[in-house]
């Protein structure tokens, strides 16, 4: 994974996998969800929205990431975009990519468990527990 940015997005805050992350680039077709190009070969980047709603969050984690290229990452932290413009972004979303993504993200990543036992509430309780709402980082 190449990371070229002079910051480190949301470094220590990543709640999704290696796995994960590829699937979720399959899943919006390797298109960045701000500039809409194409950037194959592993180049999109999951950014983390801030906090807005934790009961929103609760139900759907996907509402909580934007795959979006090096240089659209580097602005949405840089102006920054505000959480309003990112979430209406996720709004816009196809059904199709939506699902995908909502179906990616319920993966336990923990194999000894079973799918069942999936308690995604235990999930983003250790989110929140490693990150404290405000999670822009503008630093250089
Ligand atoms: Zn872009
Ligand atoms: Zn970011």
């Amino acid at each position: 994974m190449i990371r070229e940015g002079k910051y480190m997005p949301e470094s220590g805050c990543r709640w999704i996998t290696a796995e994960q992350e590829k699937k979720l680039r399959i899943a919006v077709e390797h298109t960045c969800e701000l500039c809409h190009d194409y950037y194959p070969a592993s180049r999109l980047e999951i950014h983390y929205i801030s906090r807005h709603r934790y009961e929103e969050m609760k139900r759907d984690p996907s509402a909580r990431i934007l795959m979006v290229c090096p240089f659209c990452h580097d602005h949405i932290h840089r102006l920054p975009l505000p959480v309003r413009n990112q979430r209406m972004l996720v709004k816009g979303r196809s059904f199709f990519t939506r699902r995908d993504m909502r179906r990616i993200l319920g993966y336990q990543p923990a194999p000894y468990q079973a799918p069942d036992d999936i308690d995604l509430y235990v999930i983003y309780e250790e989110y929140f527990r490693h990150c404290p709402p405000g999670l822009y980082r503008l630093s250089g």
